[in-house]
């Protein structure tokens, strides 16, 4: 049987990326036998311009039918004052929250043609390959209560609530464990245990089950120092496992050691490993029509869904090794050029890398 994945390119440079990953999606069909059906539906700015609804009832269906979602990206100008239920953004949150998708995976990887984009010196960064698991549909932002009110002074008060359920820690912190099984063996949980009654609870699960994974070693770090260690020697890392706030933050400290947004993937997965897949980078607007995006963090999104959705880890690692092709020979999308490198646009870079996998089929 053949599995299905949902397409929403979404908005901005988001149709003009995805185009480039189902490219490559035809070549494993074609070339390596991968049997999957592709569905499209809107999401986000298109979608409220069509249907009022950033997520409308249609795409939804999509959704919870497919094995796998690809998403492009979603936003722009054109929605950014429009009242807030109806903006792009909340089509992504509500299809996370719809979907139940509780792991937030985002790698960092830098390859090494690529370490002078880093903000760090070549030799901290070079090579650098982690992975953030980060808790997404729990914690601080989703908390109840919350909200402003006013006080008896007249001055006025916001809340939030940063909680955290047992089960909820539990199943982010398996999670990571299994993947970092799989990888280095090293698991790093990121919490702020001497300040919050929720992290002592969250640091007191991960030690409690860091005994059923005894292939793995548990590490525990204050989010402070986390985000000091991974500027100072992000290397020491393999898998960082942390809760909602902290890893929107380091997530985003983590990829900029990589120096190039339109290189970073990211799966979001449910308990049976569903997952929807999203280059980390947004709608980008001022380049959006212009063929000039890079398409490579969808692609390597692409990846992700094949390892960890459709049970493909082989053609994973060719889609990996057709982009460290690519950038190995030169190919350079602007946001990654430099000087004696080979400029080339979306679909040129698209075009190279299915070239690259066509390559690797024959031989
Ligand atoms: P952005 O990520 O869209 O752009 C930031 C910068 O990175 C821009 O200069 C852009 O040109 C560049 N960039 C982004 N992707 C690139 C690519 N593939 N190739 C080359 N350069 C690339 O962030 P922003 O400008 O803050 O947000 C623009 C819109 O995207 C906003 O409406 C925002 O809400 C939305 N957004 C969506 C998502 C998402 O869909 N997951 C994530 C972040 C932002």
């Amino acid at each position: 049987m053949s599995a299905k994945i949902a397409i929403l390119p979404g908005d901005g440079v988001g149709p003009e990326i995805v185009a480039e990953a189902v490219k490559v999606i035809g070549c494993l069909r074609e070339d390596y036998g991968l049997n999957v059906e592709l569905e499209e539906a809107q999401i986000g700015g298109v979608a409220v311009d069509a249907t009022g609804e950033p997520l409308p009832e249609a795409t939804l269906r999509l959704a919870r039918q497919a094995d796998a979602i690809l998403l492009g990206a979603v936003g722009g100008p054109k929605w950014d004052t429009i009242e807030r239920p109806r903006r792009p953004e909340q089509g992504l949150l509500a299809i996370r929250a719809a979907l139940g998708l509780f792991g937030n995976l985002r790698p960092a990887i830098l390859y090494a043609e690529l370490a002078g984009a880093s903000a760090l010196r070549p030799e901290i960064v070079a090579d650098l390959d982690i992975l953030i698991v980060r808790e997404l549909t729990g914690g601080i932002y989703f908390g109840e209560p919350r909200g402003v009110r006013t006080l008896e002074t007249g001055e006025r008060e916001a809340y939030n609530t940063l909680v955290y359920r047992e089960s909820e820690i539990a199943r982010i912190a398996r999670l990571a464990f299994a993947l970092a099984a799989k990888r280095g063996a090293r698991l790093c949980s990121v919490d702020k245990a001497n300040v919050l009654e929720s992290s002592g609870l969250w640091r007191e699960v991960v030690t409690r089950l860091a005994s059923e994974y005894p292939q793995v070693e548990i590490s525990h770090l204050y989010v402070d120092n986390a985000a000091m260690q991974l500027v100072r020697a992000p290397k020491q890392f393999d898998v960082i496992v942390t809760g909602n706030l902290f890893g929107d933050i380091l997530s985003d400290c983590a990829a900029m050691l990589t120096g190039s947004i339109g290189m970073l993937p990211s799966a979001s997965l449910d308990e049976r490993a569903k997952g929807l897949y999203e280059p980390v980078h947004g709608s980008a607007p001022d380049i959006a029509g212009r063929g000039v995006a890079n398409p490579l963090a969808t692609i390597l999104s692409l990846a992700m869904m094949l390892r960890y959705s459709l049970n493909q880890p082989q053609l994973a690692e060719r889609v990996e090794s057709a982009v460290g092709r690519v950038l190995a020979e030169g190919y350079r999308t602007a946001d990654i050029y430099t000087t004696g490198t080979r400029r080339v646009g979306t679909r040129e870079m698209g075009d190279a890398v299915t070239g690259a996998l066509r390559t690797g089929a024959s031989c």
